[in-house]
């Protein structure tokens, strides 16, 4: 574009059909907001024209400008800028390129605006190179803009400064965004650590990745979540809780772009809160759960119970010496003693049990999962026992003992009011009844306690001077012949008569002195098969039975290797009978020591097959030799189709996994032969025998 100096002169230069294309050019030029110029390359930029936009720009005549009438371009531009504006036009002109520069000028009235100027140098009309350009206000742009970065500045100070972690994810779990205080709160050394290092939120964030999920849930459902509270795993694998707030951010079209939002450390808090339930539901004293928390565990204890049949045991205690101590020896021993027995109780229960204390001497045991009152009677000695033990209180050993009052739900109640009222009055009738004893709420209970308490006495007094018996059932094989025995206890007490095993197994098992009575057994049985087989070519097999409790405790292996030993009996002579509750409990446990029976040399035995959860897996998998099929598969057999069926299987079962198969309690002609015939291995039962004693058993054999 090249500018003509002034209208007259273009006026008389120019032909009329030109004439329309300059003024055309002139209007527009001179209507533009900004002044196009012509000026020289010289010190001063002197003007060779300029176009009227020159007034509002600058605030001077366009005639005041060029030819430096009263003013120059170089006065006008900021004294600040005049070196770098000169430098960046020289160079463009040397290199024959267009330039475009930004600087302030000095209006008129001593303003400052700030400009662009774009321009190029060319050869004018007598080739001689001068600058032709426009110059605008850019002062309004210059303004929002640095308002702008003012304002993302201020944002920006926010999200580095803020005390709470801010952050920007994908739906998938990788951030896009995180600020220092994020990292700071997941104890990452800064954002872009826990950026690089965090790439699945889900599972490497939250300790329970589920929350993950729900999270996503409430986003997608409600496009925000609001105080979404949640425990997750600082960097260092340390916990904490944190309070999230966010939102989903959407493209115009709708689509979800990422999450926003702020997350807050509220460990503190929880800590609190937790402690505050904590006194609300707890004893200060012992730490034990108080009345509340104790009455919520009685609500779950029943709906538990109901479901599975259980009974659910109240037992109220009360310290009977307590009172005494607290006033001789002040609050202090009180206290101490208090805190001792809470101990004591918590070492008698299960974890699944409560103990709590309501205040004072008056503490609460709550026991779950007994199906049996008399595994409650043994638990319940053991909780005297243990409170009888002497405490050591200001330097001298006292002894305390307690009341015990029982209530069994769903017998005694069927709400938490009524089963502790009931195991309170049952407690006053064990006050009542001296002291240092428990009492059921129903007497029926009372009585049994009384007499299993009597029948336990007098086992220990048998164990200890050795007043059992043990008798011999021999077992036979399809042509009648003798092929072993078993053992079977036998108890024969002055006052109480002939106690059957059935009866005081249990209690032995519960008590403890199942591993002195079996000893017992044991070595009576192994002494008598050495006796029975000094002359035999063929040995007589000596099946003992092995409570389950016996697995569960201490070497039972090596015990009975011990006893092996000491009768000089080869372990090839004996059969260990156990039944399937071995299996209940710790499996791997029991095959454990089951495969270290074997390791031994002795025969083992099932016993009571068909009785309990008979699974097919466990007699693929464990190392036995011998099914004893229950009586109550052979009872019946010679009449009942079900009961013949299901023998009838049991002994090919048997037989297809090359197990020896035994049929105990057979009793007549008819269920001998039909067991026979279906591969019976080996028989037992009244018609074969009864269990003899040892000299009977030894006249039989003897006979032949
Ligand atoms: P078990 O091991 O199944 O023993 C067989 C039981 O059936 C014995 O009862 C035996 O006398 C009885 N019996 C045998 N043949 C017949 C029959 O033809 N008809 C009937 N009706 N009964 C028959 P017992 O001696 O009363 O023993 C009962 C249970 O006590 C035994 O069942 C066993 O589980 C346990 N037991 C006995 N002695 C001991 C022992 O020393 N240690 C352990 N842990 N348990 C023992
Ligand atoms: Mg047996
Ligand atoms: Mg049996």
């Amino acid at each position: 574009m090249s500018f003509l100096p002034t209208r007259s002169r273009r006026t008389s230069l120019l032909s009329a059909g030109e004439l329309d294309r300059a003024r055309v050019l002139d209007t527009l030029v001179n209507n533009l907001d900004g002044m196009a110029y012509r000026c020289r390359n010289d010190a001063s930029w002197r003007m060779i024209f300029v176009s009227q936009g020159c007034l509002i720009l600058t605030g001077y005549q366009p005639t005041e400008l060029v030819e430096n009438t009263t003013i120059t371009w170089e006065d006008i531009t900021h004294p600040e800028e005049r070196a770098y504006v000169r430098a960046h036009i020289h160079a463009a002109v040397l290199g024959g390129q267009r330039f475009s520069v930004q600087y302030r000028i000095v209006t008129k009235s001593g303003h400052l605006k700030w400009v662009v100027e774009r321009g190029i140098a060319v050869p004018d009309e007598m080739g001689e190179v001068v600058i032709e350009g426009f110059i605008e206000d850019v002062t309004n742009q210059r303004e929002m803009l640095e308002a702008l970065e003012q304002a993302e500045l201020r944002y920006r100070n926010i999200f580095e400064h803020a005390s709470e972690g801010i952050f920007q994810t994908t739906p998938d779990g990788r951030y896009l965004a995180a600020n220092p205080a994020l990292a700071r709160i997941y104890g990452y050394a800064s954002p872009a650590t826990l950026i690089a290092s965090l790439d699945d939120i889900g599972r490497q964030l939250y300790v329970r990745p589920s929350q993950r999920e729900r999270f996503r849930q409430l986003m997608e459902q409600q496009g925000e979540v609001l105080n979404f509270e949640s425990e997750i795993y600082r960097q260092d694998g340390a916990r904490i809780w944190i309070s999230e707030n966010a939102h989903i951010v959407r493209d115009t079209a709708g689509e979800t772009l990422y999450y926003e939002g702020t997350v807050q450390d509220i460990s503190e808090r929880r800590h609190y809160q937790e402690q505050l339930e904590r006194q609300a539901n707890h004893d200060m004293l012992t730490g034990l759960p108080n009345r509340i928390l104790l009455g919520d565990r009685v609500e779950q204890g029943i709906a538990r119970a109901a479901r599975l049949g259980y009974y659910l045991t109240v037992v109220f205690i009360d310290l009977d010496n307590f009172k005494f101590i607290n006033d001789s020896l002040g609050h202090g021993a009180g206290d101490k003693l208090l805190r001792e027995i809470a101990d004591r109780l918590k070492h008698c229960v299960r974890t699944s049990d409560t103990v709590a204390r309501l205040g004072g001497d008056e503490f609460v045991l709550l026991l779950n999962d007994h199906f049996r009152a008399s595994t409650v009677m043994s638990q319940l000695q053991r909780v005297l026992t243990e409170i009888a033990r002497p405490v050591l209180l200001s330097g001298r050993e006292f002894h305390i003992g307690a009341s015990l009052g029982v209530a069994l739900y769903p017998a005694d109640g069927e709400d938490s009011a009524s089963l502790l009222k009931h195991a309170d009055v049952a407690m006053y009738a064990a006050k009542n009844r001296g002291r240092n004893n428990f009492q059921f709420f129903t007497s029926a209970l009372n009585r049994e306690a009384d007499e299993r308490l009597n029948l336990e006495t007098a086992l220990r007094l048998a164990i200890e001077h050795d007043e059992f018996e043990v008798h011999y059932q021999p077992k036979f094989d399809h042509r009648r012949r003798i092929v072993g025995m078993e053992a079977l206890a036998r108890w024969f007490h002055p006052e109480y008569g002939a106690v059957s095993p059935d009866r005081f197994i249990p209690i032995a098992e519960e008590t403890g002195l199942i591993l002195p009575l079996t000893t017992a057994i044991l070595r009576r049985a192994f002494a008598a098969a050495h006796h029975w087989n000094r002359q035999r070519t063929t040995p007589l097999r000596m099946a003992v039975n092995l409570s389950p409790r016996l697995f569960l405790s201490g070497d039972i292996v090596a015990h009975v290797a011990e006893l092996l030993d000491e009768a000089q009996l080869p372990a090839a002579q004996v059969e260990l009978e156990i039944t399937e509750t071995v299996f209940m409990g710790d499996g791997d446990r029991a095959i454990t020591t089951l495969d270290r029976f074997k390791d031994l040399g002795v025969n083992l035995a099932m016993d009571d097959f068909g009785t309990g959860y008979s699974s097919l897996s466990y007699l693929r998998r464990f190392p036995l030799d011998i099914i004893k099929i229950d009586r109550s598969l052979v009872t019946g057999i010679e009449h009942e189709e079900e009961v013949a069926m299901i023998a009838r299987a049991v002994i090919s079962l048997g037989q297809s996994l090359r197990k020896t198969v035994v049929a105990e309690g057979v009793e007549n002609q008819a269920q001998f032969d039909f067991l026979r015939y279906q591969g019976c291995h080996e028989f037992q039962g009244y018609l074969l025998s009864r269990p003899l004693s040892q000299e009977a058993l030894t006249r039989l054999l003897d006979a032949g």
